[in-house]
């Protein structure tokens, strides 16, 4: 069978691999469709992750959004695991006894796994994996079933936020992981301000309901978001860029007993006033991936939202274009939203 492999740092080739064994107990094979690329992938691929996000574990064949049909089933699978039904993997492999496994957030776990990043994922035919990782969904496009996954970061952050209705938001940045916290967040009846450089990316936020404004400056911005949402600031601010600037933003605007959530990653250093912490005992909370629930949750996102997740998905290529898909997606940061690799 024909796999994409990064086989150093910002090198892929397509190369023939051996197909997997028979699925054993507990295990299913899948044929991957769709498989969608995205900023950690970028990281990967160039050598940048850091030890504790994966580090640079080469050969590799990347590819932790994926979407395909199941093609074998082993013994003591779910009854719903039948050969061709479409599901979307949920990446994350946990140790079950780490302290973080131990008070249920595997997510965290010490030795915190990825199918794509620490094992093989899904830019190939075929992919062996635990039935646990997979997840019936009900979406005929498989390049938007390959979005449950981004989804499910905007869920395990939107549930970190315990977001309620009525409540203002304000989203930093506005790529598939914002839009995907805005579309999560606006589903729990938050209103939301989506602030971003690009403003292609904040024309599709207003299309899908939010109000916009573009980055300027962190002061002018934590200005223009504290008047937006009323007296004493937005309750919950996600940063979802990683920038440096944007965190010093999100804690400068976020209210006095407000929830600050990181989601996006970054080896970038922010200095912040300890004071502003203290003074407005802000709940800093930063998100890593998703647990088991929060998947099935995003599934259940992807089903009721395709429409607007389709509008996400800027740009698909062919499995045997996958290494040009990647140098795409990383040179191409003003035209691309998501590049999705279809396998199929
Ligand atoms: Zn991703
Ligand atoms: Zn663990």
């Amino acid at each position: 069978m024909r796999a994409a492999v990064t086989q150093r740092a910002g090198s892929m080739a397509l190369l023939d691999y051996p197909e997997p064994p028979a699925p054993g107990p507990g295990e299913v094979v899948i044929r991957p469709e769709a498989v969608g690329i995205c900023g950690s992938d970028y990281h990967f691929f160039s050598g940048h992750l850091s030890d504790a996000a994966g580090g640079s574990q080469f050969p590799r064949i990347q590819g932790h959004e994926v979407a395909g049909t199941i093609a074998a089933v082993g013994p003591g699978c779910r009854p719903e695991l039948t050969v061709g039904r479409r599901v979307a993997v949920w990446p994350l492999h946990a140790c079950g006894t780490c302290y973080p496994c131990s008070v249920g957030r595997p997510n965290t776990c010490d030795a915190f796994k990825l199918t794509g990043i620490h094992d093989d994922g899904g830019l190939q035919e075929l992919l062996a994996i635990g039935q646990q990782h997979v997840f019936v969904i009900d979406i005929d496009d498989p390049a938007i079933a390959a979005m449950a996954e981004p989804v499910s970061i905007a869920v395990r952050a939107v549930n970190r936020a315990a977001v309620r209705p009525g409540e203002r938001a304000v989203v930093l940045g506005a790529g598939p992981i914002g839009q995907c916290i805005g579309i999560v967040a606006r589903e729990r009846g938050a209103e939301l301000l989506m602030i971003d450089l690009q403003d292609s990316r904040l024309t599709l936020s207003r299309q899908l309901g939010a109000q916009t404004l573009q980055w300027s400056d962190a002061g002018n911005v934590a200005g223009f978001a504290r008047q937006w949402s009323g007296p004493g600031g937005p309750p919950v601010v996600f940063d979802a860029t990683g920038a440096a600037a944007a965190v010093q933003a999100m804690v400068a605007m976020v209210a006095s007993a407000g929830r600050a959530v990181q989601v996006g990653m970054s080896n970038e250093e922010a200095s912040i006033r300890i004071g502003l912490l203290t003074e407005k005992e802000v709940d800093l909370l930063g998100v890593s991936c998703c647990d088991e629930q929060e998947f099935g949750e995003a599934v259940a996102v992807v089903e009721r939202n395709s429409q607007a997740l389709a509008r996400l998905i800027s740009h698909q290529f062919p499995l045997t274009r996958a290494p040009h898909a990647m140098s795409f997606a990383m040179n191409s940061p003003t035209e691309v939203m998501k590049v999705v690799v279809r396998c199929d």
